[in-house]
This record gives C-alpha cells, sequence and structure tokens, in this order.
C-alpha cells in the first residue's frame, strides 16, 4: 500500500470512529432520558464535541428522585465506558492491522533473494 493510500485510509478510519463515537454518546445520554421520563422527569440531551450531557428540567413537580434513579444511571455510566473501551482497543487493533499490513507489502521479498543462488540458471 502506498504512502498516500495509507494516510487515506487511516483518515477514513478516523472519521468512522468518530462519527461512531458521537453515535455512542447519543445513545448513552438518550438512555439518560428514557430513565429521567421513567421517573418522571423532562430533559435535554446536549451533544459537545467530547461528549454529552442530559440535564434534567428542575421545575417540572412530577420529577422524583430516587435510589433506584439514581442507580439505574450510574449502571449506564459503567455499561457505557466498558463498551467504549472496547471498542477504542478494536479501532487501535484496527489501525495497527493496516499499517502493518501496509509495510510488509512495501518490503522486497528477502527470504527468496536470499535463498536464490546466483549460479543457478531458472
Ligand atoms: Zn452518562
Amino acid at each position: 500500500m502506498k504512502r498516500k493510500s495509507k494516510v487515506k485510509t487511516i483518515q477514513l478510519l478516523s472519521l468512522a470512529f468518530i462519527l461512531i463515537m458521537t453515535y455512542g454518546i447519543y445513545m448513552h445520554e438518550l438512555v439518560h432520558h428514557e430513565i429521567f421520563r421513567y421517573y418522571g422527569c423532562d430533559s435535554t440531551i446536549t451533544i459537545t464535541p467530547m461528549g454529552g450531557l442530559t440535564t434534567p428540567d428542575d421545575s417540572d413537580p412530577n420529577c422524583v428522585y430516587n435510589e433506584n434513579m439514581i442507580r439505574l444511571h450510574a449502571m449506564n455510566e459503567i455499561v457505557t465506558y466498558n463498551l467504549e473501551i472496547i471498542f477504542f482497543m478494536l479501532f487501535v487493533i484496527a489501525i495497527t492491522i493496516v499499517v502493518t499490513a501496509s509495510e510488509t507489502t512495501n518490503e522486497p521479498n528477502k527470504t527468496k533473494s536470499a535463498q536464490r543462488n546466483p549460479n543457478s540458471h531458472f
């Protein structure tokens, strides 16, 4: 693989990574939103460049904060952070495979030339 095409592949993988991470953040915030809604709270999802935020509407009189609601939010954090780490590791493995594959295809085949007998005529 040529250097230009290797850079382009890494750029495309990085763009895909950012898009998938943003989608993952949105899905995470959507779970927070659903937990708030389950307990009668209205909330607003905000996606920022490096993350997201779900803000409950504190003026909502139907909103009930209790221990179970807080546990559900904590479980959402635990599940998401563990899954995101797995996804990040898969991305690192994909980049490593692309870079390694491009380096091995650019190398001349040393084993064949080293084994070749210069006196042989075939
Ligand atoms: Zn969260």
